[in-house]
């Protein structure tokens, strides 16, 4: 069994998963989109992609592969859970408008990630921490949705 990308096969097996039909769907949707899905927002989007799975096979391969650091789990800023294809630390830009969220590489380093760059006031006291985790979320307005809005306040 495998999928149809070998890329994607390659990072299931190398976590010592099965690359399983139901797997493979679940990374493919993930990886082509870049979309930040809840498990329902997922459950459509696979059966509009006419490969849908069932919810119960969903969770359960949505918990093996984000156990196995394939995929990661993270609480958006709605409340609801959703899964990302990057595991690398990144931060997301969040519109105030649609709801869309994109990522946004952390440069360098973690250990080179410094505080005290966003929070210049408090420095003493964050500067001396060692950051080993990073996620902000960004909120403001996309592109497409300033240029909606700029389009109806000219009409
Ligand atoms: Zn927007
Ligand atoms: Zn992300």
């Amino acid at each position: 069994m495998a999928c149809a990308s070998e890329l994607l096969t390659g990072k299931i097996e190398e976590k010592g998963l099965r690359a399983t039909e139901a797997r493979c769907r679940i990374l493919e949707l993930l990886h082509e989109t870049h979309e930040h899905f809840t498990p329902e927002e997922m459950l459509d989007a696979l059966r509009e992609r006419g490969k849908p799975l069932s919810i119960a096979t969903l969770y359960q391969n949505l918990q093996k592969l984000s156990e196995a650091g394939i995929i990661a789990r993270f609480v958006g800023p709605d409340g609801h859970t959703r899964y990302d294809v990057n595991t690398q630390p990144h931060h997301h830009l969040v519109c105030k408008i649609c709801g869309r969220m994109v990522d946004v590489g952390v440069k360098g380093p973690l250990a080179e990630v410094r505080p005290v760059a966003l929070f210049p006031d408090e420095e003493q006291e964050v500067g001396a921490w060692r950051v080993e985790e990073v996620h902000l979320e960004l909120h403001g307005v996309c592109p497409e949705c300033q240029a909606r809005i700029e389009r109806e306040a000219s009409a």
